[in-house]
């Protein structure tokens, strides 16, 4: 456990029985966090964390930045008055049993239920940031254009399609582009990015975040930058979306529908990254990583990304594969070196980052060095609590504790597993440890 964080695995083992974190979590922007001190910025289980109180600081100023961007990009002159609420949470709460946000949910903004729906508060999920701690201004500009313009549009907010209110979002912040280009090279979209689209009306998940930038990309490649705040200055004259985007775009729904799949591969091929190419055809040879002769090929052909992109956004992942390689090849050392670096925090956003930090792990575990296992376990339960992983975080870090003697702290955490994740593949171990 890292010093720096002494209360937590005390905290997990108090009196909660945790959830498998795919249970129920909360639609996007649904329920806002329940009332802590009124002026409090956070309160929960990192308040030590140097880390965390580092970020905190820098909340003010970035705050701040975030408001002038979304003034600037959407020429919406807003005073900052103080009456949109910024408050930072844990993700994984262990008192309340659950998970309290939607897998990649980071913020989210909403009514402030201690103050009345006038009032609204944006709230950071505090794990997303310790792994990802260069994110909070942009993150705060995309929650502050939801603020701002709920504050502006009142109820009618809530009843803008969610492509516009997450577009916009994204747009302002500037956040499209980078989305995207991580998209495309996600392993279900590197062959056919175009299933990114599936239909504006229907959006109901962040999985379509994408399709609802390029929207708004769609309507600036027509109108300009000018045109999109020609759109926010319409709808906030009270126009329904639907006129305004006519109106503006000057094609009816239909027609801008059509109009947006075909602009759609002209977007994919300005954001997409240099290395995308290479990364596809990295990607293409894991099908033979089960034979030494595949694991080699792959092996060769992510040094040689490695050596080409280095500056690609798919680079983080490109090592994933390369420490898969290297792993199948019982080369652990060179593998591990490879994981430990996709493991870092920062660097282009990748969906590897917990796979990584799990593999770190269970290397850990076959040396039979607790404490480096427990360390690393330990970062999927602060930093990535809605992780796949988490199950097998949870044991590990039970099982470590075990090892170093440390059992009046295993065991209850070793129960809140077994009661969390029963069919988990180490629950045996588990109920070994404490019959012993
Ligand atoms: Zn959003």
């Amino acid at each position: 456990m890292s010093s720096s964080r002494p209360g937590l695995l005390a905290s997990i083992g108090l009196s909660v029985v945790l959830c498998c974190p795919s249970a129920a979590p909360e639609p996007p922007h649904a329920a806002p966090p329940p009332a802590a001190e009124p002026d409090r910025l956070y309160a929960g289980r990192f308040e030590a964390d140097p880390r965390l109180r580092a970020i905190l600081d820098a909340v003010p100023q970035a705050r701040a930045r975030a408001f002038q961007a979304v003034n600037e990009r959407l020429a919406l002159p807003y005073q900052d008055k103080g009456a949109i609420l910024l408050r930072f949470r844990d993700s994984l709460d262990l008192s309340q049993r659950i998970l309290v946000r939607g897998p990649g949910e980071t913020f989210t903004t909403g009514a402030d239920p201690t103050a009345g729906s006038a009032r609204i508060v944006v709230t950071g999920m505090v794990e997303f940031l310790l792994a990802d701690p260069g994110s909070l201004e942009t993150e705060l500009t995309h929650e502050l254009t939801h603020a701002v313009l709920r504050e502006r549009m009142g109820a009618r907010y809530e009843g803008l399609p969610l492509w516009v209110r997450e577009g916009l979002a994204l747009w302002t912040a500037g956040q499209g582009p980078a989305r995207v280009r991580y998209f495309l090279g996600r392993t279900e979209f590197l062959e056919r990015p175009e299933g990114m689209l599936s239909n504006l009306a229907d959006q109901n998940g962040r999985a379509n975040y994408p399709e609802a930038f390029l929207a708004f990309d769609y309507l600036e490649a027509l109108r300009g930058e000018a045109g999109v705040r020609q759109f926010v200055a319409t709808l906030l004259s009270g126009k329904p979306w639907g006129g305004s985007l006519s109106e503006v775009s000057g094609q009816n729904w239909e027609a801008f529908q059509a109009g947006l799949r075909a602009h759609a591969p002209r977007a994919f091929a300005r954001l997409a990254d240099p290395g995308l190419p290479a990364y596809r055809a990295l990607v293409a040879l894991r099908t033979g990583l089960d034979t030494p002769e595949g694991a080699a090929a792959m092996l060769e052909a992510a040094r040689r990304f490695a050596e080409l992109q280095a500056d690609s956004c798919h680079s983080r992942s490109a090592r994933m594969w390369e420490g898969r390689a290297l792993l199948r090849l019982e080369r652990r050392a060179e593998a591990r070196n490879c994981f430990e670096r996709v493991a870092a925090a920062g660097g282009p956003f990748c969906d590897f980052e917990d796979d990584a930090i799990a593999e770190v792990g269970r290397l850990a575990v076959a040396e039979q060095d607790h404490e480096a296992a427990l360390r690393t376990f330990q970062r999927i339960v602060d930093e990535h609590p809605d992780s796949r992983h988490l199950g097998e975080a949870l044991y590990r870090c039970g099982l470590c504790l075990d090892r170093l003697g440390r059992r009046a702290e295993a065991r209850p955490l070793l129960l809140k597993a077994l009661a969390s994740f029963p069919k988990a593949a180490l629950a045996a171990e588990a109920r070994a440890a404490l019959g012993r």
